[in-house]
């Protein structure tokens, strides 16, 4: 369902604060958080509208952070 706009998961989202605190990161915000379209795909965002657990590690990708 796209719905023209960033995801609407930014507010509860714990990675995107870190993603603003660390320079290399904001290019999640730009291909995903921010991009109203490919958010929808991004794992945090599929596996939370589904009910599944959302480690606090994991990327859009599907890969995990570097803690
Ligand atoms: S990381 Fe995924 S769930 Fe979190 S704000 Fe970005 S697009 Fe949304």
């Amino acid at each position: 369902m796209a719905d023209g706009s960033r995801c609407s998961h930014i507010e509860g989202c714990e990675l995107y604060p870190r993603f603003s605190l660390r320079g290399a990161l904001r290019i999640w915000q730009d291909r995903y958080c921010n991009h109203p379209t490919h958010h929808q795909k991004c794992e945090r965002f599929v596996r939370s509208n589904a009910g599944q657990p959302v480690p606090a590690t994991l990327l859009p990708n599907g890969e995990h952070i570097a803690t």
